[in-house]
């Protein structure tokens, strides 16, 4: 029997929403995954307070996933310190999985044209899949004039037609795929929050039960640049 691909979701989860619910859930659906892992990384850089810890990420995305049998929590980048690297996460779980199975690494369009700054990215190819999801705001066709040179060369010698060909090596592909188009971001909830505006039922309750109970996001943040 064929070894069915794991899949990699990072983000900074900050908070969790149905955007990246529906992209988890469509995605393992079509692409027939073992599981999806959710992997909270470092606050990024660009946010110069973070007013939430890695801890609560990791507590509002495991409220989020619930009991889904197919979603998982792997919180290796926020326990450890330092910069964390996608490609240094990548080595590390191809050495717990061993070379045969796939692995594929979700991303949305909009992270994937920013793939070209992430360190070391063309290796990250030699480890994983990757997975591209639409999003509002990313239209396919808007791709090419927003992908750099060396980004678009590798997008078109890796592209693969159809989502299930991931089964058939353990890295190296792209693919893409139509999702739900749900416009929600964090930054969007966050904004709402700190305005004194809801935003239920752009989020599981329990998760906003936890932002509520543990007053996060209540000011608008330090550094409003994004
Ligand atoms: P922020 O608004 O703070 O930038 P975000 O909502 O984009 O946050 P992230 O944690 O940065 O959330 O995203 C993690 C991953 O989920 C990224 O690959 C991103 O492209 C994807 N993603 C987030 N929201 C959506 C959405 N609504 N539809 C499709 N992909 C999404």
């Amino acid at each position: 029997m064929a070894i069915k691909p794991v899949a990699i979701f990072g983000g900074t989860f900050d908070p969790i929403h149905f955007g990246h619910l529906r992209l988890a859930q469509e995605l393992a659906e079509s692409i027939h995954v073992e599981e999806v892992r959710f992997m909270p990384g470092g606050t990024p850089p660009h946010r110069a307070a973070p007013q939430v810890t890695s801890r609560q990420r990791l507590d509002m995305a495991g409220l989020a996933i619930g009991d889904n049998p197919l979603f998982k929590i792997d919180d290796r980048e926020v326990r450890r310190s330092g910069p964390g690297y996608t490609i240094d996460t990548l080595v590390e779980i191809r050495q717990e999985l061993g070379p045969a199975r796939p692995m594929c690494l979700l991303l949305g369009a909009d992270a994937f044209l920013e793939l070209a700054t992430w360190h070391r990215w063309h290796e990250l190819f030699a480890f994983a899949h990757i997975v591209i999801a639409h999003r509002p705001g990313f239209p396919p066709e808007s791709w090419p004039a927003r992908m750099p040179e060396p980004l678009a060369r590798e997008y078109a010698a890796r592209l693969m037609r159809q989502p299930f060909a991931v089964h058939l090596s353990p890295a190296g592909g792209i693919v893409t795929q139509a999702i739900a188009a749900l416009d929600i971001s964090a930054s969007m909830i966050r904004d709402s929050l700190a305005r004194g505006v809801s935003p239920r039922y752009l989020l599981p309750d329990p998760v906003l039960d936890y932002i509520r109970s543990h007053q996060l996001y209540v000011t608008q943040e330090v550094n409003e640049a994004r």
